[in-house]
């Protein structure tokens, strides 16, 4: 009888029409943390779940919780979260996919009449894009005591106010990320679960409508390499008295892509990318040999242990190929943030509710890496999006969500841990 059950998609869809009318801006999505956008996708999706009959409640720093109550109050419950927050001129989907979701699930459950043994709780999340202030999930990390109260003073990126007076403007209360006050306490949370579109080409190009993510990457970047030469005449200097930045580089970049390649092959977790290169304005000319470089080598994997070891391998490299080119590459320190790997019982369950089964890392950061980083069982699943995601055309078809929602409500109605 239960499995009748379907997650509401007529209250999906007419949320996301809401969504795209309510905060589109010419052809994209603006939805600016702690600004009007957000506020207003906050405001649509808290009568969406006023009309479901959920309670609602917000914390002190504009966190959405939406709750169906569980037959044990007491009990922890199951956070279903996803920020509602875009970059400037993105798209419907990136963030909302999931607080739509959650909503649709419970809205089944509801209308079944069904209490779950504890809480189940849609989390709309403030602020996980830090294209407006440069800080990493503020709505996540800062509920749960995360976050460094000095990011109370990053200016917001285009009106340059701080975030400090951004949420008093909006009438919210930035006293507990002063005090590193946790707003939601880990041990009151059974799980938390996340449903996101794919922001990359994978589930596009293998035909499949869903996925269940293994984890998010995990990054170590070398965020300030250089290669140190000598700049001189391209014509007058040959090879062997060259001390050439550009050749140096070149020569290292693709050997670590060689590296790359050969941790593929072995069946490792690794994507890296050498995002910026370049000379000096100032001092290069079509007829010089550069003599200095500045780029940026930046590694992701699910697994520190790949990432090490490429990173050593990268400085070793470094050395021995500044030797023979007669430079100096000097790669620098690196900034590094840890994976986040997704709970591997929820992972299998969710593998076991998909059709098709099909996992996946995420490249991309998701709240969920907050939740899972303190040892709270996480799980998210993915649906296939086409043109990528940051963009005004992100594209999402409804029957794809569908079978995401369906999993999660399946997981729900039967959950595991
Ligand atoms: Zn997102």
């Amino acid at each position: 009888m239960t499995a009748a059950i379907q997650p509401d998609l007529e209250l999906a869809a007419s949320l996301f029409d809401g969504l795209s009318r309510a905060t589109r801006r010419g052809r994209g999505i603006v939805r600016d943390s702690y600004g009007e956008g957000e506020q207003a996708a906050h405001d649509l999706v808290r009568s969406a779940a006023t009309a479901i009959g959920l309670e609602v409640e917000v914390d002190a720093i504009g966190n959405l919780f939406m709750t169906l109550p569980g037959r044990e109050r007491r009990a922890p419950r199951i956070l279903i979260g996803s920020h509602l927050d875009s970059v400037p001129q993105g798209g419907n989907y990136d963030g909302a996919a999931g607080v739509v979701a959650g909503l649709s699930v419970l809205a089944a459950l509801r209308r079944a009449q069904i209490a779950p043994a504890w809480d189940t709780s849609v989390m709309a999340i403030r602020a996980e894009e830090s294209a407006w202030f440069d800080v990493p999930y503020l709505g996540s990390a800062g509920a749960l005591g995360l976050l460094d109260p000095a990011c109370l003073a990053t200016p917001r990126s285009d009106n340059g106010r701080t975030l400090e007076t951004t949420l008093q403007q909006q009438g919210f209360d930035p006293q507990p990320i002063r005090e590193r006050r946790r707003l939601l306490e880990p041990s009151t949370i059974r799980a938390y679960l996340e449903l996101h579109i794919e922001q990359g080409p994978t589930l596009v190009a293998e035909g499949l409508p869903a996925a269940v993510v293994s984890g998010i990457r995990g990054c170590k970047r070398f965020r300030n390499a250089r290669c140190v030469g000598e700049y001189a005449h391209s014509g007058a200097v040959g090879r062997r008295h060259r001390h050439d930045a550009v050749a140096a580089t070149v020569a290292f970049l693709h050997h670590m892509e060689t590296v790359w390649l050969r941790q593929e092959e072995a069946g490792a977790d690794l994507v890296l990318t050498a995002g910026e290169l370049s000379t000096d304005p100032a001092l290069h000319g079509p007829s010089k040999i550069a003599g200095e470089t500045h780029f940026v080598l930046d590694l992701r994997s699910l697994s520190d242990a790949t990432m090490e070891a490429v990173a050593t391998e990268a400085r070793a490299a470094a050395a021995r190929i500044g030797a023979v080119y007669r430079v100096n590459i000097d790669l620098g320190a690196t900034s590094d943030s840890p994976p986040a790997v997704m709970d591997s019982g929820l992972r299998a369950r969710l593998m076991s509710l998909l059709e098709r089964p099909f996992e996946m890392a995420s490249g991309a950061g998701h709240d969920a890496a907050v939740f899972a980083k303190l040892g709270i069982p996480s799980g998210m699943i993915f649906v296939r999006n086409e043109n990528g995601s940051h963009n005004a055309d992100e594209a999402m078809a409804l029957e794809d969500f569908a079978v995401g929602a369906r999993a999660l409500l399946a997981l729900l109605m039967d959950f595991p841990l």
